[in-house]
């Protein structure tokens, strides 16, 4: 089959990312007989450079056109590059805002895997690092308190400042929805994470939740407050399989799972609206720091190229021979500066690259 997929490159070490994950669909679409068209088109500061705005409508326009978008980050060094003094709107992060809006990417998915191999970098107790975990957050991207009504006012010479928390059924129905069908796919189980204790919104969210599941009766769902989500997520994540969220509640978990692992280059991340399309990136960022050096850590890249294989083209097969092959590659000792433990391998971006390719 063909496939058009949109490549974003953009900033830092994302030009190297994105080429080493392109090698890798490259090789996995001449071993299983596909072919990918890849255009790409420029975003975030690479995209201000040349036309002076972080996104352009023609740059959007081959964005929709595509069967899904695969991203590598956006942004430079916000202490000294010069596209910080720009007014915010035409700053690198608005271009992933205004592409995240036009594609109506409302459910953020981040895995958050415990590789064995990997595990001495785990913060958690050796026994929980032991016992491994594999979950998945789906969080509610584009509702809740970040896009409510806000307004910060003076009343009898007292600055109050409000945030406005609203969902509707529709929102938390598509999102649940998601949640579920990826539970079906992997360990048939949703945590639904609020403060139902609490909130109103809570309580339609948890409400919705359970309608959407009687229509799932071989998935188990539990519902979980909040805090004491947080809690378990440190003491015991081998519990969860997939956690269903909104968005303020998911922008924290997410970043806790992400930082149990211990290994912020490994964390791949997708972003998906109504139908299969989606949008997916590695879960950090541009890394100025190390960018052009070829040290970059390019498996969250190559592991988000998975995903998009798996949700958005169906290839499922071809997705776990990728994750296969990274493990292998784990497995036989290879390690970018990153994860590098004394008595493994130190190898550069591309030449992880090449070594998960040939493990395909
Ligand atoms: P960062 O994730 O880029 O870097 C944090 C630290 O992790 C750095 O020391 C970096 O070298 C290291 N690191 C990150 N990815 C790595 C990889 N693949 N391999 C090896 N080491 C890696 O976060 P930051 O420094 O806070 O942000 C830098 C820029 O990235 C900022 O402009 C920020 O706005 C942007 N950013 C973009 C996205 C996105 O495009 N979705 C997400 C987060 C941050």
């Amino acid at each position: 089959m063909n496939y058009n997929i949109t490549c974003i490159p953009g900033d830092g070490i994302g030009p190297e990312i994105v080429a080493a994950a392109k090698k890798v669909l490259v090789k996995t679409a001449n071993t299983y007989g596909h072919h990918f068209e890849f255009k790409d088109i420029l975003m975030g500061g690479a995209s201000i450079d040349v036309h002076g705005i972080p996104l352009t409508d023609e740059a959007i326009a081959d964005a929709k056109a595509a069967d899904a978008v695969l991203m590598g980050s956006i942004g430079g060094d916000t202490n000294t590059s010069p596209w910080y003094k720009l007014e915010p709107s035409k700053r690198p992060e608005a271009g992933l805002l205004k592409i995240r809006k036009e594609l109506g990417l409302f459910a953020n998915l981040r895995p958050a895997l415990l590789y064995s191999e990997l595990s001495d970098a785990c913060v958690l107790k050796k026994e929980t690092s032991d016992a491994g975990f594999d979950l998945i957050i789906v969080r509610e991207l584009t509702g809740g308190l970040y896009f409510g009504e806000r307004k910060t006012i003076t009343e009898n010479g007292v600055r109050k400042a409000v945030d406005t928390l609203t969902y509707d059924e529709n929102e938390i129905r598509r999102v649940a929805v998601k949640a579920f069908e990826i539970a079906k796919k992997r360990r048939k189980k949703v945590t639904s994470v609020d403060k139902a204790n609490v909130l109103d919104s809570s309580r339609l969210w948890r409400a919705v939740v359970n309608e959407v599941a009687a229509d799932y009766p071989d998935i188990t769902v539990e519902h979980m407050l909040v805090d004491n989500c947080a809690m378990q997520l440190v003491k015991d994540p081998a519990q969860f399989d997939v956690i269903l969220t909104e968005n303020m509640f998911g922008d924290i978990l997410s970043d806790e799972a992400s930082m149990i692992t211990g290994s912020i280059g490994m964390l791949a991340s997708a972003s998906l609206n109504e139908t299969k399309f989606g949008l997916y990136e590695p879960s950090h960022g541009s890394a100025p720091d190390i960018a052009g050096k070829d040290i970059a850590n390019p498996i969250a890249t190559i592991l988000s190229a998975a995903m998009m294989l798996r949700f958005s083209l169906d290839l499922s097969k071809e997705a776990d021979a990728i994750e296969a092959a990274v493990k292998k590659a784990l497995k036989d000792g290879y390690r970018t500066g990153d994860i590098y433990t004394e008595g493994t391998t130190k190898v550069g971006c591309s030449q992880m690259g090449d070594i998960i390719c040939d493990n395909i």
